[in-house]
C-alpha cells in the first residue's frame, strides 16, 4: 500500500538544499543556472506552456525560452517579459535550434498539439538526448507512435496523469482496475515502477497521490494521507505548472528522478501555502517565498 511508504517530505527537502555541484550558491552567470526550452502550440493554446514557462523560471532556471509558431508570437510576447520568444515553424528549424548546447532541459506537451508537425518536433527533440519533460500532448504522441517511444532516453522524465498513464501503458491501467478492490496487490507504485522500467527513463504519476519512478527501481511517494493534502490543486493547468517546475530544475542539473521528486514535493507545498481558491498561475508566484521559508 502507498500508504506505507513515505517521508518524502524530509528527503526532499534535504536533497533541496543540496542541489547538484555548482548549483548551490546564485552567484554565477545565469547560463550556470541552465537554460530551458518549451515548446509552444498555436494561437489561443499557449496558456499552458505560458505557465510553465514561468514556473521553471520561479524556480531558478537560468534562461527560458519558449519556441512556438509564428501566429503565436504576438499573442506570447502579450503575456511573457522575462521568458524569450522564438518562432519555430518546422523540426529543421529546432534540430538548428538545438544545435546551442546550452539549452539543456526541454519542455515538450502543454499546449503543444498532436499533429504531424508536433510529432516531428518531439521526435527531433528526443533525438537531441537533453534532459527533457514529457507531459500533455508529447505523451499523447508518444503513446500512439512506437518510434516516439523508441526515442525516449534516460534523461526523460514522464509526467502522466491517469488517463495519459493508461494510454502510454494500457495493461497496467487495466491491472490497477482490476486489482483496485482486491487490495494492494499491483499499486499505483507497482504501476509506476514497471513504467519506469518499460520506458528505460523516471515516470512521475500524477493524482491526490504522486507517484515517482526512477527504471532503477527508486521510487517516491509525495502523498496527501501525509497530511500533505491540497484538494484544491485539482485545478486546470496545475499540472502543466508542475511540468514547467521539473523542467527547471533539470535545467539546474537535477536529474528526472530528483526534478519529479522535489517538483512534486514544491508543487504541493506551493499549493498549500496559497489556499483554497487556487488557479495555476498562483503556484509559481508561490515558490519564491516557499523556498525563502525553506532555507533554500
Ligand atoms: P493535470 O491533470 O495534468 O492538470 O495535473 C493535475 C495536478 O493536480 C497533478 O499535479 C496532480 O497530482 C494534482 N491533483 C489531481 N487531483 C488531486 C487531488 N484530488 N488532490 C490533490 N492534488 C491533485
Ligand atoms: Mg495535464
Amino acid at each position: 500500500d502507498i500508504r506505507d511508504i513515505g517521508l518524502e517530505r524530509t528527503e526532499a527537502a534535504v536533497r533541496l538544499t543540496q542541489p547538484p555541484e555548482g548549483l548551490g550558491k546564485r552567484s554565477g552567470h545565469k547560463y550556470g543556472y541552465g537554460h530551458a526550452l518549451v515548446l509552444s502550440g498555436g494561437v489561443g493554446r499557449g496558456g499552458a506552456a505560458r505557465m510553465a514557462a514561468r514556473a521553471a523560471l520561479r524556480i531558478g532556471a537560468g534562461l527560458v525560452t519558449m519556441a512556438c509558431p509564428a501566429a503565436a508570437l504576438q499573442e506570447n510576447a502579450a503575456r511573457l517579459d522575462a521568458v524569450m520568444l522564438r518562432r519555430l515553424r518546422d523540426r529543421a528549424a529546432l534540430d538548428e535550434m538545438l544545435e546551442d548546447e546550452r539549452l539543456n532541459a526541454l519542455l515538450l506537451g502543454p499546449g503543444l498539439g498532436v499533429r504531424t508537425r508536433e510529432r516531428d518536433l518531439v521526435a527531433s527533440a528526443l533525438a537531441a538526448r537533453r534532459s527533457t519533460v514529457l507531459d500533455a500532448d508529447a505523451l499523447s504522441l508518444v503513446a500512439q507512435d512506437s518510434e516516439l517511444r523508441a526515442g525516449l532516453h534516460g534523461g526523460c522524465l514522464l509526467t502522466p496523469h491517469d488517463g495519459e498513464f493508461a494510454r502510454l501503458f494500457p495493461d497496467l491501467a487495466d491491472r490497477l482496475k482490476e486489482e483496485a478492490n482486491a487490495g494492494p496487490a499491483f499499486s499505483r507504485v507497482d504501476a509506476a515502477r514497471e513504467a519506469a522500467a518499460r520506458a528505460g527513463c523516471a515516470v512521475l504519476l500524477k493524482g491526490p497521490d504522486t507517484v515517482i519512478a526512477a527504471p532503477d527501481g527508486r521510487m517516491r511517494v509525495n502523498a496527501g494521507v501525509y497530511g500533505r493534502a491540497a484538494p484544491w490543486l485539482a485545478t486546470a493547468g496545475a499540472g502543466d505548472v508542475l511540468a514547467g517546475m521539473a523542467a527547471g530544475l533539470m535545467a539546474r542539473g537535477w536529474p528526472g528522478f530528483e526534478a519529479g521528486c522535489d517538483a512534486a514535493w514544491l508543487h504541493v507545498a506551493a499549493a498549500r501555502r496559497f489556499g483554497p481558491g487556487l488557479i495555476a498561475e498562483d503556484l509559481p508566484e508561490q515558490l519564491s517565498g516557499l523556498m525563502r521559508e525553506m532555507g533554500l
